[in-house]
């Protein structure tokens, strides 16, 4: 039996999102190459089963994300108040740079690149590479004023280790972030991002999980090159990958519904190339049985691994 997608609201910003988010870092070839041909008819398929939220950057694909999620957009003809896209600012294929001067350029030209007025949320993009104090200090602020401006409805950080979010959400008043977007802290092998949920939902902070399927690690295929794991966490994500086909299981469907199980994670951000990558993940989405005996032989073998990540980032003073 199957259900509809389901909407779940984003922390305190009266948006809700679709469970599923499209990922579209793998529209800025990012995966291997796509045509704007693939993306636009993957974005049709996307709103045609219900997702209504699309996270790009400048960064993904050195500004070829953007662009091709911006033609698609266009292309589909979706009205713009039925769904809600999200674009980062401060990484971009030349560097980091988050000061005030950057991030206001940086809106300008997204906003081209996307062919749109506005973005409902602008996050700064993997902030652990920057200085937390000129986030706090000099980024948000910056950010404040454009949503002032009406450039953005919504103020996000984006990043990978998870002590980010608490250091800059603990020094700037309550509500001025109003979203935290995760990767690869919640999903089969790394759960580390559970600990943090009470504390956002206290600070009323919407909560984007991405990367369920951490970067391709949960996938048949396995990860692209460039993949920061361990040896040791490629090899045991491959051998689970391995077993769950020998057993006929999709071992991303599996980590699909995994990360969608948690109900105080408004949506599950996975990248998509594909009309047939947005059926598969939609169909997990909406399946009702869900198979626990494969999901507890693959935690059984992702143990001796489980909550293993990778440095990313500067030392912060
Ligand atoms: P992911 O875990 O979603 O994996 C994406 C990879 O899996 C791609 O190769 C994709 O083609 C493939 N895939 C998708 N569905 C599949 C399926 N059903 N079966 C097999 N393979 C499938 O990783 P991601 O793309 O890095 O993360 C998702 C999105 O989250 C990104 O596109 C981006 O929008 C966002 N994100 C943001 C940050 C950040 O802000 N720092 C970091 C990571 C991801």
């Amino acid at each position: 039996m199957e259900k509809t997608l389901e909407l779940r609201s984003l922390g305190n910003t009266g948006l809700k999102l679709s469970c599923v988010g499209f990922g579209a870092s793998p529209l800025g070839s990012v995966f291997g190459p796509v045509s704007d041909e693939e993306a636009i008819a993957t974005v049709r398929e996307a709103f045609r089963l219900g997702i209504n939220f699309f996270d790009t950057s400048p960064y993904y694909g050195g500004t070829l994300s953007e662009k091709a999620l911006g033609k698609a957009l266009k292309a589909v003809g979706v009205p713009r108040e039925k769904y809600i896209v999200s674009t980062k600012c401060g990484r971009y294929k030349e560097g980091f740079d988050f000061s005030a001067a950057r991030v206001n350029k940086s809106i300008d030209e997204s906003l081209e690149r996307l062919q749109l007025e506005y973005v409902d949320i602008l996050q700064c993009h993997d902030i652990e590479f920057g200085s937390l104090d000129q986030i706090i200090n000099e980024t948000i602020p910056a950010l404040q004023k454009l949503k002032e401006a009406g450039k953005i409805r919504f103020i996000g950080i984006t990043g990978l280790p998870l002590g980010i979010f608490s250091y800059v959400l603990d020094r700037v008043p309550l509500g001025t972030v109003d979203v935290i977007l995760s990767y690869c802290h919640y999903s089969i092998n790394d759960t580390t991002l559970e600990d943090l949920l009470p504390y956002l939902k206290s600070k009323g902070v919407g909560v984007i999980s991405a990367s369920p399927l951490a970067m391709g690690l949960l996938t048949e295929s396995g990860p692209p090159e460039w993949h920061p794991a361990s040896p040791e966490l490629k090899a045991a994500c491959q051998t689970a990958a391995a077993f769950c086909k020998k057993k006929g299981k999709d071992i991303s469907k599996l980590a699909m519904q995994y990360s969608m199980s948690n109900k105080d994670i408004s949506t599950v951000l996975v990248g998509m190339k594909s009309v047939e990558q947005v059926q598969v993940n939609v169909a997990a989405a909406t399946e009702v049985e869900k198979d626990e005996q494969t999901l507890a032989e693959v935690e059984e073998i992702l143990k001796p691994v489980k909550n293993q990540t990778w440095p990313s980032g500067i030392q912060q003073s």
